[in-house]
């Protein structure tokens, strides 16, 4: 019996589920099961559409299909818990299982403690995450860095530091992360900084970090983090949906100080982005924003904006209607509400049509609050 707290390999039972997997189909295999053995209704997986800058999300009630979304898209940068909201009830009437990243995991809680999610009626199969690639950002870095048309790329992996690009031709280039982002390109800037790496507010933790040995590449590492977790790997197990070992301790060793070394990195890159914005960060609030078209996006897309949606679409005396940019209050009454709860999952900053750079100054107030309130916290939500 697998029990909350375990370490696993795991990997699909089938040599095509193996095949097609990012890291041996574990998670695709445990999808599939829960959907075969009607522990839910539905899979909500994240799948490659035009191209893979292209990631889309789609509910899935046939678990044959559940396999056509294997592998990992690092330059999806979708985040699931406002789906769910939006146009799926919030999980309420249906049961879902679905993979999520640490972002998607603490949008998911901040919009369940708002009532908006019932999680009673997930499974939430976590991904560990080193952060994800802008597909705008994506398409220039691989026409200017690595000397290729983006259109010729069919698969991206991002393996021992580095982003590694296949084409069409069967080509591989990769360049270490460090040395693109030195230049500019690599991880969105709130990817960056995220301290979240490994989601253990999920069912269960899932990640390609301490395999070792002949399964490196061909499992998955799984920390099983709730007894729900526990439930879905023992029952898919004991049908051979997966197969699992017990992780090697070596293995557990080198997965813990990967996680050290990527929070230590997410750190610095908080003190060099913060650092920069210390002395002005109100100055460049207003100087950022004063493009604002107020087309609301920024407010319709974050997973804590919740309350203030209406207020701030509303003609009040504090905002008034009619006048682009908008007063500077738009903005300062939506930072007011999200600096004690902005999760830095980015999606402000992604789908800003003026490219204001909205995550690193909601962020930035986050962590200052923070600070000033409660500097036991740090600047780390979700840390753990
Ligand atoms: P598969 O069976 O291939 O299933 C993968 C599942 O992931 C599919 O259900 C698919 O729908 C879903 N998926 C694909 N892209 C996304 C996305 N962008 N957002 C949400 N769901 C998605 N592991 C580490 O140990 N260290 C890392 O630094 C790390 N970074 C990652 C970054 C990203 C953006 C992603 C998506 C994953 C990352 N992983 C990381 C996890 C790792 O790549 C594998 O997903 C994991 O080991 C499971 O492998 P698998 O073969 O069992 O998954
Ligand atoms: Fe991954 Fe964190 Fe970026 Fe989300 S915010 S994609 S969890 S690195
Ligand atoms: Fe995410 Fe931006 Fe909302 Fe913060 S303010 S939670 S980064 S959308
Ligand atoms: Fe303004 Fe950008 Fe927000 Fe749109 S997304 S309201 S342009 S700050």
């Amino acid at each position: 019996m697998v029990a909350k707290g375990d370490m696993l390999y795991a990997w699909a039972s089938t040599e095509e589920g193996v095949k097609k997997g990012e890291c041996g189909g574990a998670v695709t295999a445990l999808l599939k099961y829960a959907l075969e053995s009607k522990m839910v209704d539905g899979v909500l997986v994240v799948k490659k559409g035009a191209d893979i800058y292209d990631a889309t999300v789609e509910v899935v009630t046939n678990p044959a299909e559940v396999e056509k979304a294997s592998g990992s898209l690092h330059c999806g940068t979708l985040l699931l818990s406002k789906i769910l909201t939006k146009y799926l009830a919030g999980a309420n009437g249906m049961k879902l299982a679905l993979p999520v990243k640490g972002c998607d995991t603490m949008g998911i809680l901040e919009l369940a403690r708002r009532n908006q999610i019932n999680l009673d009626n997930l499974i939430l199969i976590g991904l560990n995450c080193g952060g994800s690639v802008s597909p705008i950002d994506a398409t220039k870095m691989i026409k200017d860095k690595f000397d290729t048309n983006p259109d010729d790329v069919v698969k991206e992996e991002i393996d021992k530091g580095q982003f590694i690009i296949m084409t069409k031709d069967g080509h591989h280039k990769g360049i270490s992360i460090d040395e693109l982002e030195e230049d500019g390109y690599g991880r969105r800037s709130n990817c960056r900084r995220c301290l979240y790496k490994v989601p253990r507010q999920a069912d269960l933790a899932c990640g390609n970090w301490g395999v070792i040995g002949d399964k490196a590449g061909k499992a998955t590492f799984v920390e099983v983090c709730s007894d729900k977790g526990a439930t879905l790997v023992s029952k898919a197990s004991a049908a051979g949906a997966v197969v699992t070992s017990a992780a090697d301790p070596k293995g557990i060793a080198i997965r813990g100080k990967v996680e050290g070394a990527m929070l230590k990195l997410g750190n610095k890159w908080r003190k060099h982005d913060f650092s920069a914005l210390s002395d002005n960060l109100w100055d460049t609030i207003k100087a950022e924003t004063s493009r604002c078209i107020k087309c609301y996006s920024c407010i319709e897309n974050c997973p804590v904006c919740l309350p203030i949606e209406k207020e701030l679409k509303a003609a009040t005396t504090m905002v008034p209607t009619g006048q682009i940019p908008p007063s500077p209050m738009f903005h300062m009454r939506r930072f007011a509400h999200i600096s004690d709860s902005c999760i830095n999952c980015g999606q402000c900053e992604e789908l800003c049509p003026m490219d204001i750079p909205l995550a690193l100054l909601s962020h930035a107030v986050r962590a200052e609050t923070d600070a000033t309130y409660n500097p036991k916290l740090g600047s780390a939500p979700y840390k753990n």
